[in-house]
């Protein structure tokens, strides 16, 4: 694991953004686009706020970005391993560098990532974790919601 001396301002404030989504009543994810310590952009899962199924933390953070004609040298911070809809806008955008807080709830496609030339970091961050998981336990269904999991095909039995 490499972490640059530029990600600590990265992670910062994808974690600022995870708990500002918290305070909301939303799914606690957050993060953040950075070049060189500049930020390009930063946001949050923000699926219940918007009633929006794609408003995932990463793309809303793309979105405030806005366009760009190039992601070289840009980093992209999750306080989540990033889901299949995130890992596809970054590898569609061609950004190399994900630098994420826990995969501890999600599993997130780092093998995805990885096989498309992606490298990941993983800071293991203990505050992230128990964001999600404190959300998790709570919101059982916002979370599956989220997470893609067929809450009509799976037994509530189980
Ligand atoms: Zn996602």
């Amino acid at each position: 694991m490499t972490l640059h001396e530029h990600d600590r301002a990265g992670y910062a404030t994808a974690l600022g953004q995870a708990r500002l989504g918290a305070g909301e009543g939303g799914v606690p994810i957050g993060s953040s686009l950075f070049e060189n310590g500049v930020m390009l952009g930063a946001g949050r899962n923000r699926r219940v706020q918007n009633g929006d199924p794609t408003a995932h933390g990463e793309i809303d953070a793309l979105r405030n970005a806005g366009r760009r004609t190039s992601y070289a040298g840009t980093t992209l911070y999750s306080t989540l391993a990033p889901c299949a809809l995130c890992t596809g806008a970054i590898i569609l955008f061609g950004i190399r560098r994900v630098v994420v807080g826990e995969e501890k709830n999600f599993p997130g496609e780092f093998e995805l990532l990885r096989s498309r030339g992606v490298e990941v970091v993983v800071i293991d961050d203990p505050k992230a974790t128990a964001l999600m998981e404190d959300f998790a336990t709570r919101n059982p269904e916002l979370w599956n919601e989220d997470i893609g999991v067929d809450q009509a095909q799976s037994d509530p039995r189980q």
